[in-house]
C-alpha cells in the first residue's frame, strides 16, 4: 500500500516519472489533467467545462477537480495505493484529499516534490511532443523520438498539446508559482515530502526515487 503525490511545476517531468514508477511499484496513476483531456477528446460537458480553463492555462475549478479525483480514488484500483499527478494542486484541494483519505484511516504517504528551474521548464513545455494514441511523451531538445513526428512505442502519430504553446506556459508557470506552490509549506507542516532535483536526466532521478521508495 503506497498513496503518493508528485508535486511539481508543468515540465518537471512528473508524467515521465509517474510512467516508470506506476509500472515498477503496480500502483494506478491518476492524473487530472489525463482525465480532463479524455473528457474534451470525448466532447462530454465536463470536457467543455475544463477546456476553457486548460487552454488559457489557468485551473480547473476546485469544486470540479475534487470531485473528479475523489471520485477515481474510489475505484477498487485504488485499494493496492496510487500516485496523484496534477492533483492535488491547490490547498484546498490537498485539504480535500486529506479528509478523503483519514476517513479511510489512511493518509499521503509521501509527496515526491521535482524542482526545476524555470528556463529549463520554458524549453521542455514548449518542446514536449505526445502521441495521440499511447500517450508517451517525448521532447524535440532532450528525449526525441527514434524517428521524428513518429511515437517509438506505437508508431502513433505525435502532435503538441494545445497548452504547451509559449504564451500558455509562461502563464501555467505563474499559476503553478501562485497556487501550487504554497502545496509545499503544505505538506513540510506535514512532514511527509521530499525534494528532488527535477532538472538532472530523467534516469538518473528515477534511481533517485527507487531509491527513497525502495526496491
Ligand atoms: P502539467 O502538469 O503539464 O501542467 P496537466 O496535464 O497536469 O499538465 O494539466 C493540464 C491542465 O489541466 C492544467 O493546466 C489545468 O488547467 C488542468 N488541471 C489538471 N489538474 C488540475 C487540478 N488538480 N486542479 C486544477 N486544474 C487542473
Ligand atoms: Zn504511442
Amino acid at each position: 500500500m503506497m498513496n503518493l503525490v508528485l508535486l511539481g511545476p508543468p515540465g518537471a517531468g512528473k508524467g515521465t516519472q509517474a510512467a516508470r514508477i506506476v509500472e515498477k511499484y503496480a500502483i494506478p496513476h491518476i492524473s487530472t489533467g489525463d482525465i480532463f483531456r479524455k473528457n474534451i477528446k470525448e466532447g462530454t460537458e465536463l470536457g467543455k467545462k475544463a477546456q476553457e480553463y486548460m487552454n488559457k492555462g489557468e485551473l480547473v475549478p476546485d469544486s470540479l477537480v475534487i470531485e473528479i479525483a475523489l471520485d477515481r480514488l474510489n475505484e477498487d484500483d485504488c485499494k493496492v495505493g496510487f500516485l496523484l499527478d496534477g492533483f492535488p494542486r491547490t490547498v484546498e484541494q490537498a485539504e480535500a484529499l486529506d479528509a478523503y483519505l483519514a476517513d479511510k484511516g489512511q493518509q499521503v504517504d509521501k509527496v515526491l516534490d521535482m524542482d526545476v528551474k524555470k528556463e529549463i521548464l520554458m524549453e521542455r513545455l514548449t518542446g514536449r511532443r505526445v502521441c495521440k494514441d499511447c500517450g508517451a511523451t517525448y521532447n524535440v531538445v532532450g528525449m526525441p523520438p527514434k524517428k521524428e513526428g513518429v511515437c517509438d512505442v506505437c508508431g502513433g502519430e505525435l502532435y503538441q498539446r494545445a497548452d504547451d504553446t509559449a504564451e500558455t506556459v509562461a502563464n501555467r508557470i505563474e499559476v503553478y508559482n501562485s497556487q501550487t506552490k504554497p502545496l509545499i509549506d503544505y505538506y513540510e507542516k506535514a512532514g511527509n515530502i521530499v525534494h528532488m532535483d527535477g532538472s538532472i536526466g530523467y534516469e538518473e532521478l528515477f534511481a533517485e526515487i527507487v531509491k527513497l521508495l525502495g526496491e
